[in-house]
């Protein structure tokens, strides 16, 4: 099923997308948040919905948010997990190359956070240096902690796409992070979230990213250095994850602070990340 969040009268709503049609899941619960904490049993109601729709809404008429549109705490995400992305930035930082043991960890800001068609805001006082990594987000469905690998796949609730715009100036700035990671408008998410139970090998995918339609990144999900299992695993060790906890799992080769001369985003760029089996999400760089 393709789970959506999209306004409607000024508040946000929770549906699913079937055949371009949006199917109004408020009967079924107030939020995506709630769906998600409702487990099986929601999507166990939800499927009947899909094909005896009352009123559907056509998929372009609404506005759609981030499937979570105000995650209750910040997205976990992994750095240098595709090993082309940590020779890049190693290369570009003029420093040999070190492939970590263990994931490395940080989050983006709740208020990053915006749809998948929304513009990012952009403020040359701020950051000069916006750049793109597409990346397969994981949403958590249940409360794990000290899950095995073997096992967790079973806490995984859906998956959807996210772009983690970074401002690289910002970032190499502050030794840390959080704060490069973190503007508003930084984290565009969707369009949907896609269950679990329909994307059967998460390691199987095609995901790129294009600027002004000219392709910039082109990796594919079998390439992580950490595979989702094992990103789990080592995340709920002695932490516990919640229902709804998003995990973006890092960025193929192809970032814009890489490149032979670098490249940042302008005013005016249009910035599509696509992965197969979930969908496009495309957002413009506001003009200032
Ligand atoms: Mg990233």
């Amino acid at each position: 099923v393709k789970l959506i969040s999209y306004q409607q009268n000024g508040r946000p709503r929770v549906g699913a997308v079937h055949q371009n049609q949006v199917i109004d899941l408020s009967s079924v619960a107030e939020s995506m948040q709630q769906l998600i904490e409702m487990g099986t049993a929601a999507l166990g109601q939800v499927r009947p919905l899909l094909a005896a729709a009352h009123n559907p809404i056509p998929l372009a008429d609404v506005h759609l948010l981030a499937p979570i549109p105000s995650p209750r705490r910040n997205v976990i995400c992994l750095g240098l997990n595709y090993r082309e992305h940590a020779k890049e930035s190693y290369g570009a930082q003029g420093k040999a190359v070190t492939i970590s043991e263990v994931p490395i960890v940080f989050t983006k800001a709740t208020t990053a956070v915006c749809g998948p068609y929304d513009d990012i805001p952009y403020d040359p006082a701020v950051s000069t240096e916006i750049d793109w990594e597409v990346e397969l987000g994981v949403i958590i469905g249940r409360q794990v902690k000290n899950v095995a690998a073997e096992e967790a796949l079973a806490a995984v609730f859906g998956y959807t796409v996210i772009n983690d715009i970074s401002a690289r100036d910002l970032q190499r700035l502050g030794k840390q992070f959080f704060k490069g990671k973190s503007l508003d408008g930084s984290c565009p998410t969707g369009p949907w979230i896609v269950t679990a139970d329909e994307l059967l090998d998460p390691h199987q995918l095609r995901l790129t990213c294009r600027v002004n339609d000219t392709l910039k990144q082109d990796g594919r999900t079998d390439q992580m250095i950490f595979d989702i299992p094992s990103t789990i695993a080592y995340l709920s060790r002695g932490m516990t994850l919640l229902p709804g906890d998003i995990i973006a799992t890092g960025t193929p080769d192809g970032v814009g602070f890489a490149r032979t001369p670098p490249e940042f985003l302008q005013p005016g760029d249009v910035v599509a990340c696509e992965i197969e089996g979930i969908g496009v999400i495309r957002n413009t760089i506001a003009t200032a």
